[in-house]
């Protein structure tokens, strides 16, 4: 086994082994650009570490020593020597880049021995002195947990002796104090002096790289981004080039392409005589890298023809890292570059069009949950609104909410379902669980590279940057611009699209969907052959679809129309009859309204398949709550209340009792309510078929699709269908209107699924309800489950994924199979669909797809995404 890799022993596509910096330093180094020789030891080793107990595996430190030879002969520097020093960088590499979840320490190697070398080699005191203070301050606060905050208290501290503004301004005579009392600092937290062995300070650095793997942060951001945990991370060791030892160093970050809005232009920025920790941490505000073609020139265009070739190369937009020492310019990291969903496709597009890519290939670059970011509101530009202060347009998208200064209470309210804020002078790995649950982020310190930039792009959430005008008080819990003092609690609206923060909350406007957006999905249209339809209940959703490119209906929920002020009282009677008589008197006022929603959606979805289904829910839903229900009757008792409404009220009470179920989800429900009270069924059917006829009439094609719920055996089918049928032939004589419709069925419970066969024989369509379905698999309460137990069970990885949100191939994912089979066997054109929330999960999609199902049917804000995700399936 080999543990240890020098870079030009490494390839690109060696990601799992050497993460993906380590596998692009070693793909740059060997072909041919300037990177800094280094070395990577590899994921398996951080792996084995773990299996050790937390020990480097048997034979990983000899390679480490003999790979390190190596790099010294190449260099021709040894390691804390005293006349001319090698100084490493060492950093994490996961397979996946997460951003700033990783620990980085640079400058080691430093010694009083070998700085004293340092000084030598550049002939430059304050420079050395420089470095070896942020050693000392890394490597304290990342490997040996010495508070970040101390060191910079410290900092402050002499800078203000000095009466200096910035770190690059202290004198050498400050610089050694400051070295002494980091020193003391770190004696003071860990119990021993500052490691002074270069290879100790190494393999420290090392086991701190590996840690960090299982520190909370990296954890929360694996389980946010769904990457497992075991794939753990390299380390990359190289040698140090220096972007702060004078103005003709300095130090950037670029992207081939604007990470926000996608634009082929080369974006990014740097800092002269600046080390690259200062732009990534946004402790300085950096300038745009535009300018570096006037600060300098010859570097700037180098750098301009890498990023081109590293684009080809890599056959994506890439962002890049890079440091100048002394005019000469050195690449220390390419990855494919992070970006906002409307980025993602522009870019994908234009690469398209440049012939860089295929439109197949095209496809795989944008995630589709991201695509939500697009179907988002942005702010009405229009609208009256009070502009405070305008930062960096760090990340698209309209958030409002109340401003919280604490990641912790972020999660907290965020959790409690509030909409929060979160204001920060500058975001750090440590505030990833308060993103997370904040609805946007406002620094007011950093770049578009910065921590909070990054990590909000990557979960589509607002942000906005570097907006120095406001000035962050936490102790108080507050901030000012100007005069105007916004506190814990106040509500802001902030702007990531174009860096305006709000006072108060303010109106938006829905996207615009036309542009890359529509050719895009054109071409996903294109490519895929699984249908995409929508859940709707009303004309308004059932347009919106339509707009989102939803070709039908795929699940009309008739019970929501029940639930309309003016029809509830209707239904109750409908409910509390007596008799057939009474209970068609009742339905007989519902039919006109049921006429009316069905008539809308049909005409909104003409020329599309309309599936609507008849009554679902069991009878109670429709009643009072039976304990408020109680309250009221003993209210009026005691208050001497009218008699005749008490006595409408105890019989409604009985009724509430008599319907009563222990188990309501597996009770009197679906199609059992058409089996008992067939009228109602024929109310609806009789709705659904005079829409029809008028829409007809009209000159309007409607494709209207019957569905029945819950079936557990053919024969309710056999029965309910033969009801609708003779309705149909009615409503035709009655009419004098031919139209054409089918009657199809739900596949939601197990019994269904394994006696496709036979159900096929009554059934022109199948729906699978994949909500049910998953319920009456797992015999878990869909309303319960995930407030009980569900979390448990995923966070022992009992279960991978919440069966509610993907569909769980080996259960219900067999079922569906075999109700796909059974089911054409006896209608080997059967079509079939699914409706059930899975239907717009991109996991699930892909599912569906290999069954071979016609169609998904899911909200119509997530038509887009299930366009997108039904053609990845297919390439
Ligand atoms: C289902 O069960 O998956 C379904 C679509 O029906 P509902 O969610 O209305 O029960
Ligand atoms: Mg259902």
């Amino acid at each position: 086994k080999k543990y240890v890799y020098l870079f030009n022993e490494g390839k690109a596509d060696m990601k799992d082994l050497l993460g993906g910096k380590g596998a692009n330093l070693a793909e740059m180094t060997n072909i041919g650009l300037p990177v800094p020789p280094g070395l990577t030891i590899t994921t398996e080793a951080c792996n084995e570490y773990y299996v050790f107990g937390e020990k480097f595996p048997p034979g990983m430190e000899a390679e480490l020593e003999q790979g390190l030879k190596i790099l010294e002969g190449k260099i021709g520097k040894k390691f804390g020597d005293n006349e001319n020093p090698l100084l490493v960088s060492v950093r994490s590499g996961a397979k996946f880049s997460m951003p700033g979840m990783m620990d980085t320490i640079l400058n080691l190697g430093l010694t009083d021995t070998s700085v004293q070398g340092l000084i030598k080699s550049t002939n430059n005191e304050r420079f050395a002195l420089d470095c070896y203070r942020r050693f000392i301050h890394m490597f304290g606060d990342v490997a040996m947990g010495v508070p970040h905050h101390e060191y910079e208290e410290i900092l402050a501290e002499e800078k203000e002796k000095e009466d200096v503004q910035f770190d690059n301004q202290l004198t050498v005579k400050a610089l050694h104090t400051l070295l002494d009392r980091y020193k003391a600092l770190y004696r003071k937290h860990t119990g021993e002096d500052f490691p002074q062995n270069p290879y100790q300070q190494l393999l420290l650095a090392i086991k701190a790289v590996f840690g960090s793997w299982n520190s909370d942060r990296a954890i929360v951001y694996r389980k946010h981004n769904r990457i497992p945990d075991d794939l753990g991370t390299a380390v990359n060791v190289q040698a140090m080039v220096f972007g702060n030892m004078g103005d003709d160093c300095g130090t950037g970050v670029a992207f081939t392409r604007n990470p926000a809005t996608g634009e082929r232009k080369l974006y990014g920025e740097y800092l002269i005589n600046a080390q690259g920790e200062d732009v990534v941490a946004g402790i300085r505000t950096p300038l745009p890298i535009s300018l570096l073609e006037q600060d300098m020139p010859d570097i700037f265009q180098q750098f301009e023809s890498i990023s081109q070739l590293l684009e080809k190369h890599y056959r994506d937009m890439q962002d890049i890292e890079f440091t100048v020492e002394r005019g000469k310019l050195f690449m220390l990291q390419t990855r494919n570059g992070k970006r906002t969903a409307a980025a993602a496709m522009r870019v994908a597009v234009d690469m398209v069009h440049e012939g860089l890519i295929t439109k197949e290939e095209a496809m795989l670059r944008v995630d589709p949950l991201q695509i939500n970011q697009l179907l988002h509101p942005q702010i009405d530009v229009n609208a009256e609104f009070q502009v405070i202060a305008t930062g960096l347009p760090a990340s698209p998208g309209a958030a409002y909410g109340s401003v919280v200064f604490d990641a912790n209470d972020a999660e907290a309210q965020g959790k409690a379902g509030k909409k929060v804020i979160l204001v920060r002078t500058e975001t750090t790995p440590d505030d990833i669980h308060g993103l997370v649950m904040a609805q946007g982020v406002l620094t007011s310190r950093g770049g578009m590279t910065s921590h909070a930039a990054v990590v909000a792009r990557g979960m589509g959430k607002p942000a906005v940057c570097g907006c120095e005008a406001i000035k962050i008080d936490y102790t108080q819990k507050l901030f000012t611009v100007g005069d105007l003092t916004v506190k814990e609690g106040d509500f802001i609206s902030i702007d990531g699209a174009t860096g305006k923060v709000i006072l108060g909350e303010v109106p938006t406007i829905a996207p615009e969907l036309g542009g890359d957006f529509a050719e895009y999905l054109g071409w996903a249209d294109e490519i895929r052959t699984l249908g995409v339809r929508a859940n709707a209940d009303n004309p308004k959703d059932a347009q919106k679809a339509r707009d989102f490119g939803a070709a039908g209906i795929g699940l009309t929920r008739t019970e929501h129309m029940f639930m309309e002020q003016e029809r509830l009282p209707f239904v109750q009677k409908m409910i509390m009859a007596d008799t057939i008589e009474e209970r068609e008197e009742a339905l007989s006022h519902l039919l006109p309204f049921q006429q009316e929603d069905f008539y809308g959606i049909l005409k909104a979805m003409e020329g599309y398949p309309v599936c609507i289904r008849l009554l679902d829910p069991p009878l109670h839903e429709f009643l009072p709550n039976r304990e408020e229900l109680l309250v009221e009757i003993t209210k009026l008792k005691c208050t001497g209340g009218d008699s005749d409404l008490i006595k409408k009220k105890e019989k409604l009470m009985k009724k509430v009792d008599e319907l009563h179920e222990f188990n309501p989800m597996l009770g009197h429900r679906g199609c059992r309510l058409g089996i008992t009270y067939p009228e109602i069924y024929a109310m609806q059917a009789r709705a659904i078929f005079q829409a029809v006829a008028q829409l007809t009439k009209e000159g309007i094609k409607a494709i209207p699709e019957v569905e029945i719920p819950l079936v557990i055996h053919v024969n309710e089918l056999a029965f309910l269908r033969k009801q609708t049928v003779e309705i149909a032939e009615q409503v035709m004589e009655e009419t004098g209107v031919k139209f054409e419709y089918t009657v199809g069925t739900m596949i939601e419970v197990p019994r269904a699924a394994l006696t496709a066969d036979e159900i096929a024989t009554e059934a022109d369509f199948f729906s699978f309800g994949t909500n049910d379905l998953t319920q009456t698999t797992f015999g878990f309460s869909r309303d319960d489950a995930e407030g009980k137990f569900l979390q448990h069970y995923l966070d022992y990885k009992i279960l991978k994924e919440n069966p509610f949100v993907t569909i769980d191939p080996k259960g219900v994912g067999q079922l569906m199979e075999i109700a796909v089979k059974g089911g054409r066997s006896s209608k080997p054109d059967l079509l079939i669909g699914i409706c059930g929330e899975h239907g717009g999960d991109p996991e699930s999609i892909q599912t569906c797809h290999q069954l071979g199902l016609n169609f998904v049917s899911c909200s119509p804000f997530r038509v887009p995404i299930a366009r997108l995700a039904a053609a990845q399936a297919a390439v």
